[in-house]
């Protein structure tokens, strides 16, 4: 009893379908899972841009309708209210599965949610791909890593993660989706690329949704101290979301499975971040110490070396680029709220 959308197999499907201007291959048609979320949306972007038909499948947990809104006019725009957790049937080329909360304070919110949305929504998604012979791509994350011992991390790395703390959730529910993928890829043939993302940010982003680069530019923005948990010691590497999109698509049309560490290498601690957020917006902002979450990992940067070697592919946007961008669609979001 799964919601029929269109029966059509993708190659008669295909035949039909006119070549827009500019690409030269028929138009793929796409699923993004997640694609109201902030990476989703900006991939949507992306996909539409260059010609391709898109489907997005969204719960709206974390995704909001406003990300997609300017695509609504557009006939090879599709979007579909439909949780992950519960199979469902389409015809397409490619499945970009990254439908999950990112963020600690979403993920933690349920996470009984969580595990359920990576184990049997990953589960779905590649049933999906098998029974249509879809390209996956599954959106891990540099989380599978853990508190890591290896710095900066190669895929290689195995990882350092506690099975049964408050992130488990999360990582650990990646990890299994990461192995499924593998499995249905041995045992099923199904066509997979894995990512492994590292910290992104950008417009778009939740405005309160916990993740370290939203809440400091929020608050500096709305004149409140700058939250910073534990010392403050701890690093991240943050990546501009126009650069992991790329990736992402890379990835996608490659020969590659991977997985493939996509971030930036540039590793900034809590307090050098408050400190290019202060320059950014606000040299006055001041800074409030506060107590750190359980399992926080210390350090985290990617080591890159494959994904530039196999998909020719590394960041462009530095931190101090992306962030005043960033910041421009932070500020509009908090007028219109306040207005
Ligand atoms: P986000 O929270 O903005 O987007 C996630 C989207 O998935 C939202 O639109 C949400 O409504 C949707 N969703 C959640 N559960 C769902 C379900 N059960 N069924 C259908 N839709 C569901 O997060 P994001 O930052 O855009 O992250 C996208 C993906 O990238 C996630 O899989 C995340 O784990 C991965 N990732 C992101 C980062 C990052 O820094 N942004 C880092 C590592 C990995
Ligand atoms: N599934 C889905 N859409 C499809 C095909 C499968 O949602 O087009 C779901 C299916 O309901 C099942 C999961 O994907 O829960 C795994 O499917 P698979 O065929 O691999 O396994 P099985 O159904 O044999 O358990
Ligand atoms: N963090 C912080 N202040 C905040 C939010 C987060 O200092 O207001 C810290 C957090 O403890 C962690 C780092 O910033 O060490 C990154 O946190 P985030 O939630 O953005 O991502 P993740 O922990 O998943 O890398």
């Amino acid at each position: 009893d799964v919601p029929h959308r269109d029966l059509l197999p993708v190659s008669a499907a295909s035949a039909g379908r006119r070549m827009p201007v500019g690409l030269r291959r028929p138009p793929l048609r796409i699923v993004v899972t997640g694609g109201a979320g902030f990476v989703g949306s900006h991939l949507v972007d992306k996909l539409l841009a260059r010609g391709d038909s898109v489907i997005v499948i969204d719960n709206f947990f974390t995704g909001r309708k406003e990300n997609v809104v300017h695509h609504f006019h557009n006939p090879r725009f599709e979007l579909i209210r439909h949780d992950v957790v519960e199979p469902i049937l389409l015809e397409v080329d490619q499945i970009y599965h990254l439908a999950c909360p990112a963020s600690p304070v979403h993920y933690k919110y349920n996470p009984i949610k969580t595990i359920k949305t990576n184990v049997m929504g990953t589960l779905n998604m590649l049933g999906l791909a098998k029974r249509i012979g879809a390209r996956f791509l599954l959106t891990s994350t540099s989380e599978i890593y853990g508190d890591p011992l290896e710095h900066p991390q190669k895929e290689t790395y195995w990882g350092n993660v506690n099975p049964i703390g408050v992130r488990s959730c999360y990582d650990e529910g990646k990890r299994t989706a990461e192995t499924l993928t593998m499995d249905y890829h041995r045992g099923a043939d199904v066509e997979l690329r894995i990512a492994r993302i590292f910290n992104t940010y950008g417009p778009r982003m939740c405005i309160d949704d916990g993740r370290v680069v939203s809440n400091f530019v929020a608050q500096a923005l709305r004149r409140q101290p700058l939250t910073v948990y534990g010392d403050g010691k701890q690093t991240r590497s943050f990546q501009y979301v126009s650069d992991l999109v790329d990736g992402l698509v890379a990835l996608m049309e490659s020969e590659h499975i991977g997985p493939f560490n996509l971030g930036n290498p540039g590793e900034f601690t809590m307090l050098e971040l408050a400190e290019v957020v202060k320059e950014t917006i606000d040299s006055t902002a001041a800074i409030e110490f506060k107590p750190n979450t359980a399992d926080d990992p210390h350090m985290r940067k990617p080591d890159i070396t494959k994904a530039k070697e196999l998909l020719n592919w590394e960041p462009k946007i530095s931190l101090r680029e992306g962030l005043p961008r960033m910041v421009t669609n932070f500020r509009q979001r908090i007028l219109d709220a306040q207005s």
